[in-house]
């Protein structure tokens, strides 16, 4: 049993939420404190006050557009403050924001757009010329608007309406309310989920609103607090961070991407408090000297999440540096949190991943069955429960039903609980590989090699590196007759996907394992590598 004194988080009462749009939250902030600085991006600095006419100024644009209650925007830009803008000005008008990733080739912006059926892409400029090629010779019936960042219509694509254009001519005033309800779509991600090619997670007003507010207090935040975003926005990780940072009414620093020198600058100027990691970030400080790390003074916790982190990394930067070094837990179906650390130094466990957020239960089941309950030390699946989990995936109601039962979210994950209730985290049953925490579904390199005309059956696995966590690993049937080389199929699919989806290895075999129905049978091909390290 769980014990009430070491766990007193798993015992207390419901945090109470508001049945309000999302947007509202921050509108709430803003009244408080209109002129406190928001959002930082190089020598801009955004108020409250600042943010929220930007946000109405959007809502109204996109209003004027005939975007509305239900319409998908996608996301196509690098972190930036429009991101968040759009964000709450959708929020406002009832719309969804569907991110997606800037590094995307033509086949995978093509591939979200068509599946989420978007009305609306918001591009940024540089990445007009990937859009305008994604777009070419083939039609999306329900893309009506074009809307790109800055204030010139781009030559490639005459039709984009500049965003800078679009605040410019709308009223700064708050839209006419929409009649929004809690469990109306807000969020739209694309997540590697459990099996097959990414799907949309179907995330609401409440389950932002919720996890917002279960991280805001998990983590304590307030006003005097401030962070810095390099961590993509359009990850759930990145838009979990700009929320919870403006209804704490923080400031929060946005960095396009993480580059170690500017980002220890950035700390020491701004005094942030609190420092959001990946793994790889976490080893990049370790390999920073002394000197660099001192840098961090002000830095109360640094919290890593999205991958497996050695607990002895956490343990040499806390040495080195004196900081609090935390882990989180969740997945995109999970808004994402769904446990933290406790913060009282004497209670973090480097290992465990945290206890559970508020309101949110967990417990660790057989993993074959999903259904036996396992006791305190055993490993099985993860499966929680709480307001922050997601209605479900767009357009796939038989893969909704198979990981959402009775509330309860099969994570797909592996691991365990200690007698305190901490979550470990070993391993992971469902496909998805994480390269440097980026989620890449196999079965999307699988197709792209499937096109390949030499190939006959292909399958993809993860790989165990010592510097990304996991990197891809194709196992290729040439077809009878036909020759490829492992390193032309590499180039034939690097081609066309991001670049964190690149294919590292291919082996040929002579068939790939497979159930009868059909489906690969990636355990044997994960035991046959593990067999394979142990004896090379
Ligand atoms: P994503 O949906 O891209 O955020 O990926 C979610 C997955 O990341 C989870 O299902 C886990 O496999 C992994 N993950 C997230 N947090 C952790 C953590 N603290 N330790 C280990 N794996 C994690």
């Amino acid at each position: 049993m769980v014990d009430k004194q070491t766990a007193p988080e798993l015992f207390r009462p419901p945090l109470g939420y508001p049945e309000a749009p999302y947007d509202t939250l921050v509108r709430a902030v803003a009244e408080r404190q209109p002129e406190r600085p928001a959002i930082i991006y190089h020598n801009l600095s955004l108020t409250y006050s600042e943010v929220i006419a930007m946000t109405n100024s959007l809502a109204n644009g996109l209003r004027a557009l005939g975007l509305g209650k239900g319409d998908i925007i996608c996301l196509f830009t690098f972190n930036r403050p429009e991101y968040t803008i759009a964000f709450l000005a959708a929020s406002s008008i009832g719309a969804v924001i569907s991110p997606m990733n800037p590094s995307y080739k033509e086949r995978e912006i093509a591939y979200q757009l068509e599946n989420s059926e978007a009305s609306a892409i918001l591009v940024q400029r540089e990445l007009v010329p990937m859009l305008k090629s994604a777009l070419e010779g083939q039609t999306f019936p329900a893309l009506r608007h074009i809307i790109v960042t800055g204030s010139q219509v781009p030559e490639a694509l005459p039709q984009a309406v500049p965003f800078a254009r679009l605040l410019r001519e709308s009223s700064p005033r708050r839209p006419e309310p929409v009649d929004i309800a809690p469990d109306d779509l807000l969020a739209l991600p694309y997540s590697s989920g459990t099996t097959g090619l990414p799907r949309g997670v179907m995330l609401s007003h409440r389950n932002l609103v919720c996890n917002h507010l279960q991280v805001v207090t998990a983590a304590n935040l307030s006003p005097v607090d401030a962070t810095l975003i390099f961590l993509p926005l359009y990850h759930i990780y990145g838009v979990l961070l700009t929320g919870t940072f403006l209804i704490a009414g923080g400031r929060q620093i946005l960095m396009e991407r993480f580059e170690l020198d500017t980002a220890l600058a950035l700390c020491e100027q701004q005094a942030v408090t609190w420092f959001f990691a990946v793994p790889p970030i976490v080893q990049t400080l370790l390999n920073a000297s002394d000197e660099q790390l001192a840098r961090l003074r002000t830095v109360k916790y640094l919290m890593s999440a999205a991958a497996p982190l050695a607990p002895e990394l956490a343990i040499r930067l806390r040495e080195r540096t004196g900081i609090n070094v935390i882990q989180a837990y969740g997945l995109t179906e999970t808004s994402p949190d769904t446990h933290f650390s406790p913060l009282d130094p004497a209670r973090i466990r480097p290992a465990s991943g945290g206890l559970p957020v508020y309101d949110t239960e967990q417990k660790i089941v057989d993993i074959e069955t999903g259904e036996r309950e396992l006791p305190v030390g055993e490993d099985g699946e993860i499966v929680v429960r709480g307001p922050q989990v997601m209605l479900g995936y767009w357009k796939d109601p038989a893969e909704t039903a198979r990981v959402l039962r009775n509330g309860w979210l099969y994570t797909g994950d592996i691991g365990h609980i200690d007698a305190d209730g901490y979550l470990y985290i070993v391993d992971r049953k469902k496909e998805m590989i994480k390269y440097k925490a980026f989620s890449i579904a196999p079965a999307e390199i699988e197709a792209v090699l499937l096109e390949h005309p030499a190939v006959l059956d292909a399958a993809v696995i993860g790989v165990d590196d010592p510097e990304a966590g996991e990197i891809p690993k194709a196992f290729v049937v040439l077809r009878p007759g036909q020759t490829a080389t492992s390193e032309e199929l590499m180039a034939f699919v690097n081609s066309k996907v991001a670049g964190y989806k690149k294919l590292q290895r291919v082996e040929f075999i002579e068939a790939i394992p497979r159930v009868p129905s059909g489906k690969i049978l990636r355990r044997q091909l994960k035991e046959r590598e593990r067999a394979r390290r142990l004896t090379s």
